[in-house]
């Protein structure tokens, strides 16, 4: 079923999950979930994520009009040192999110880790707000990720910090299979 004009005439705003609690990638997997159950398309593009091993892959198959692709090495990489593999994986990211923001085939469009991305400098507020003014009008976009930079903040429309208050991590509890990934 496609979305009705009114509603898509609704979309077009810039959307970002930030903050040091679990729930980011959570809340752009529960965003695409109730968008794609309204017939809107929906791209998830993951920067810094390797292909394998996350549950959201897998179910995104059973959903036709959900796309999820990863487009990274390691979702750690940056956080010592910058990577000449991820620079250039985060450059061919950078281009594949572009086309998918002009073409006007997607409603909603999720740059999940892009902020991780921007704040490793492996990509440049500056770029990334470039890159969201080439957006069709329709298309709604998620940034998600730690440490989102400022000038993102300011041109955004919705801003929603998750605040750590408690995670079983810091009980020596890893990340399990179905909750974190
Ligand atoms: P999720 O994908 O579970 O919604 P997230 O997107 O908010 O998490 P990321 O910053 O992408 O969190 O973190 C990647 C992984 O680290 C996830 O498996 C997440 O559950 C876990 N994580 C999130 N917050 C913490 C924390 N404060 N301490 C340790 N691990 C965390
Ligand atoms: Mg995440």
């Amino acid at each position: 079923m496609a979305p009705d004009s009114e509603t898509k005439r609704r979309l077009g705003l810039v959307q970002v999950y930030t903050g040091n609690g679990k729930g980011k990638t959570t809340a752009c997997l529960g965003l695409a979930f109730r968008a794609s159950g309204r017939g809107l398309n929906v791209l998830m593009l993951q920067f810094l994520k390797p292909a394998k091993g996350y549950g959201e892959h897998l179910a995104a198959e059973l959903i036709p009009n959900l796309t999820i692709i990863p487009m990274g090495a390691d979702h750690m990489c940056g956080k010592e040192v910058t990577r000449e593999e991820d620079v250039a994986l985060t450059r061919e990211g950078m281009r594949k999110a572009e086309e998918a923001l002009k073409s006007g085939e997607y409603d909603l469009v999720i740059l999940d880790e892009i902020n991780n991305s921007m704040a490793f400098g492996l990509a440049t507020p500056a770029d990334v707000i470039a890159m969201l003014e080439s957006r069709a009008p329709h298309t709604e976009v998620v940034l998600s990720g730690r440490g989102v930079p400022k000038e993102i903040v300011d041109y955004a429309d919705l801003v929603t910090e998750m605040r750590l208050v408690k995670h079983p991590f810091d009980k020596g509890i890893g990340a399990r299979k179905g909750i974190e990934y």
